[in-house]
């Protein structure tokens, strides 16, 4: 019963979560293209808890004769995240010793596609941090360095000085925060800790 149960809500959540319906979309690494119920998985794609991935940067081909499913890659240099390239994101979630980022510009291209990025909370900064609240809240806007893709994931650091949080809102009001001192919300007047780019709230995107 209870296998039923998992394989109904994981159907149900291929449904739900898949993007790909047709051949010839465009797709990212990472981005879901189905369920091995549905699908078997073929070049250009790999499997994670179930699900069935894209691999590379191209185009869906769905095989609905044999039930199968690959991508076809595009040119090499279209713009994607890689290891040593500099991001920009927004902040999606902030958990005790990791935050996740959704990234939308690599160097000075922004994205079509759909990148995740995590930063684990010793990457964050050279100081010591034990809270990853005191470094980055939802919706912050960061830029951050690509330091490894293994699993297809992009790992981000942000310890450089030019690193981290450009611009931030109030958890309380959702005020912006401008730097005096400390960082301080132009409209209520709360006090809140980021790890700040140098160039914070300045522009520079
Ligand atoms: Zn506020």
């Amino acid at each position: 019963m209870t296998f039923l149960k998992d394989r109904l809500k994981k159907a149900l959540d291929g449904l739900l979560m898949s993007r790909v319906k047709s051949s010839g979309q465009f797709v990212v690494p990472g981005q879901r293209l189905g369920v091995i119920e549905e699908f078997v998985p073929n070049s250009g794609t790999y499997v994670k808890d179930g699900y069935i991935f894209s691999s590379s940067v191209g185009y869906v081909l769905i095989d609905f004769v044999n039930k199968k499913v690959s991508v076809y890659p595009v040119a090499r240099n279209i713009n994607v995240p890689r290891i040593g390239s500099i991001v920009l994101g927004w902040i999606t979630g902030v958990q005790n010793s990791s935050a996740t980022v959704q990234i939308v510009k690599v160097g000075r291209k922004f994205l079509s596609g759909h990148f995740t990025g995590i930063i684990h909370i010793s990457d964050v900064s050279h100081r010591y941090l034990d809270n990853m609240y005191d470094a980055f809240r939802i919706g912050d806007l960061i830029r951050a360095k690509v330091i490894s893709d293994k699993n297809k994931t992009f790992h981000l650091a942000t310890k450089d000085e030019n690193l981290g949080v450009l611009y931030a809102f109030c958890s309380q009001c959702g005020g912006i925060l401008i730097k005096r001192r400390s960082l301080r919300c132009a409209v209520c007047g709360t006090i809140e800790k980021r790890k700040i780019a140098s160039d914070f709230g300045k522009g520079v995107l």
